[in-house]
């Protein structure tokens, strides 16, 4: 469930109430009646159905590795032709660009400020 920011559907959440009819009580496991669940399942078949229909392969175990095999077939590529493996900037030393090393130490340095801020949000409780 993402992005759920609808304060009126957060409230029929909270009180086990479907938030899409307000209606009957949650089914047990599920935040919406068995109604609600059942219509948004057909919804959901009738789009997998539509995404077969248009040749759109499942994924599967096995797509996921065929997946992440072309992935580094790519990355290796590309390190071959001295690009970066993130973006098309050349490279000469790392398998990255500047660029993409400074984005991806930025990242890794917010992680361990949201960690650290974490671990001292539950001393203070
Ligand atoms: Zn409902
Ligand atoms: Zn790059």
């Amino acid at each position: 469930m993402k992005g759920r920011t609808n304060p009126r559907q957060l409230l029929r959440i909270k009180f086990g109430i479907c938030p899409d009819c307000g209606g009957d009580e949650s089914a047990p496991g599920g935040l919406r009646c068995a109604k609600c669940r059942d219509e948004q399942n057909a919804r959901h078949r009738k789009v997998y159905a539509m995404q077969r229909a248009n040749g759109k392969p499942r994924r599967t175990p096995e797509k996921y590795k065929e997946l992440a095999e072309e992935a580094r077939a790519k990355r290796n590529d590309r390190t071959s032709r001295g690009q970066c493996i993130q973006c098309p900037n050349p490279v000469t030393r790392y398998r990255r660009c500047l660029r993409c090393r400074k984005a991806d130490a930025e990242c890794k340095r917010q992680y361990r400020n949201r960690q650290k801020r974490k671990a001292e949000l539950k001393v203070a409780a």
